[in-house]
């Protein structure tokens, strides 16, 4: 078969390795013909009801041998996730079976499906936008309940109604322009038009300020706030850890792509998803204990978002302690001062002038007092006013959106310093559609069409 952009797709989409079920879906014109050819069992799978769960065995056809017992779903165009014929292959989930089945599609009629290619399709075919496309990748690698809540409110077109909204304002505006350009003879009309456009401009420019101020939250939720577990030797900061690692359902991923095998360690704290740089430095073994000093704290310290600096209260403070306060001052930091729970020999005036500003948590992290401080703070942090507030908030997590957003905002400056300048209005009118044609990469919707549909159909220019 081609490799074209609309042939039948393949794919195991359940994640590999010995789950309870597996399954594979087939997309395309030919998705159900694909999976007929393997199917043994009492229905006709070419003739079944759209949206129907058939029970039976997928049979190698080229030498009858049985390999599983299915369950295969029929859903039929256009109600599917991409809008094409979907078959899902319900299988018992052994690694053998399930790629014995794909390879079976794939040698009879489909061919393997690229990564994210259900997805493209469905955007392509119109089901999804853009926006919400990105939001399936994000909803797949959201690491804690509030990521996955703004992925699945973008996915919704929150975003995209929002963005929506803002294009048809600037269109609207734009076809007032047009309408006015056409009068060049009243002078009236043209200083009517350029007040309306630095209106619209600085209005414009007012909502993709306030959603590019969520992109910073936005980015915490999506990647995850890197965070280093900072202190000299015996403060408690492996006990820190693994309080955090156990507490909060961790989730450690492999990084691909790189040369070393880098470990990343989330934790969720609060909602907020917290990356923990340099875990292996903090996980010693005896041995590795005094290694773990000022040095090792620098690289970490540098590419930190949040610096978690432990403080032993059991202890007068020491050299290495002012050091490393020292050296994180310019970090948001929260300092934790642990082991309250033993009688507390530290200068805590000393303590508090060393970090002036800072939030102080006081904990015994082997009795866990001070955790739920800990992660109210963090989420304070970062969020104004913690992180349920922005529940309902659109927020803008994806680069490529940030991006867009940064350029459009840069499109309503030249807008606004070309009025100021006087340009003639069919000038700055460019830099205003620029700033539309830029929202409009967000959602992905083609303009140049749009732009002249919308202009003729709202009005009829009569020339
Ligand atoms: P690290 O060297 O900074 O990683 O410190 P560790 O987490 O290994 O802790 C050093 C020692 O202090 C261990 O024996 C811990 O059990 C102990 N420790 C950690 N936190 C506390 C605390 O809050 N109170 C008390 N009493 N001991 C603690
Ligand atoms: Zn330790």
């Amino acid at each position: 078969m081609a490799n074209s952009e609309f042939d039948t797709i393949a794919a195991i989409s359940t994640p590999v390795g010995e789950g309870g079920i597996s399954i594979i879906r087939i997309s395309g014109e030919e998705a159900v013909a694909v999976a007929k050819k393997l199917y043994h069992g009492s229905k006709d799978l070419a003739k079944v009801a759209t949206n129907t769960i058939n029970y039976g065995h997928i049979v190698d056809p080229d030498n009858g041998a049985e390999v599983d017992e299915v369950m295969v779903s029929i859903m039929r165009a256009p109600h599917t996730y991409t809008r094409e014929d979907v078959v899902e292959i319900n299988c018992h989930g052994g690694l053998l079976a399930t790629n014995r089945i794909l390879q079976l599609t794939l040698s009879h009629g489909a061919r393997l499906a690229e990564p994210g290619e259900f997805t493209k399709r469905a955007f392509l075919n119109g089901r999804l936008d853009l926006s919400q496309s990105e939001a399936v990748m994000d909803l797949i690698r959201a690491k804690t309940d509030k990521s996955m809540k703004v992925a699945l409110n973008q996915l919704d077109g929150d975003l995209s109604r929002l963005i929506k909204a803002l294009r048809k304002d600037i269109l609207d505006v734009l076809a007032q322009v047009e309408v006015n350009i056409d009068y060049p003879e009243y002078d009236a009309v043209e200083e009517m038009t350029t007040k309306m456009l630095k209106e619209k401009a600085q209005e414009v420019q007012q909502r993709i300020q306030a959603l590019l101020k969520t992109a910073k939250q936005g980015k915490v939720l999506r990647d995850g706030l890197a965070t280093a577990i900072i202190g000299r030797p015996n403060v408690g900061k492996s006990s820190l850890l693994n309080t955090l690692l156990h507490e909060d359902k961790a989730i450690v991923t492999n990084v691909a792509g790189t040369t070393r095998d880098v470990i990343e360690e989330y934790v969720n704290v609060e909602g907020v998803p917290l990356k923990l740089i340099d875990t292996a430095g903090i996980r010693h073994t005896e041995d590795t204990v005094d290694k773990i000093g000022v040095e090792r704290s620098r690289q970490a310290i540098d590419t930190a978002d949040l610096v978690l600096l432990l403080i032993d209260s059991s202890n007068a403070l020491t050299n290495e302690d002012r050091e490393l306060i020292k050296l994180t001052a310019g970090k948001p930091r929260i300092v934790i001062l642990n082991k309250t729970d033993l009688p507390n020999r530290i200068d805590l005036n000393e303590l508090r002038q060393l970090t002036a500003g800072d939030r102080v948590i006081k904990t015994s992290i082997v009795e866990h007092e001070g955790m739920e401080e800990l992660g109210r703070t963090i989420s304070h942090m970062f969020f104004d006013e913690g992180i349920e507030s922005s529940q309902n908030t659109v927020m803008v997590t994806n680069a490529r959106h940030i991006g867009l957003l940064h350029q459009a905002n840069d499109a309503l400056n030249d807008v606004l310093s070309g009025i100021a300048a006087g340009m003639p209005v069919d000038l700055v009118q460019i830099d205003m559609t620029r700033c539309w044609e830029l929202l409009g990469e967000i959602t992905g919707d083609s303009y140049q069409d749009e732009l002249l549909d919308q202009l003729f159909s709202q009005f009829c220019l009569g020339k």
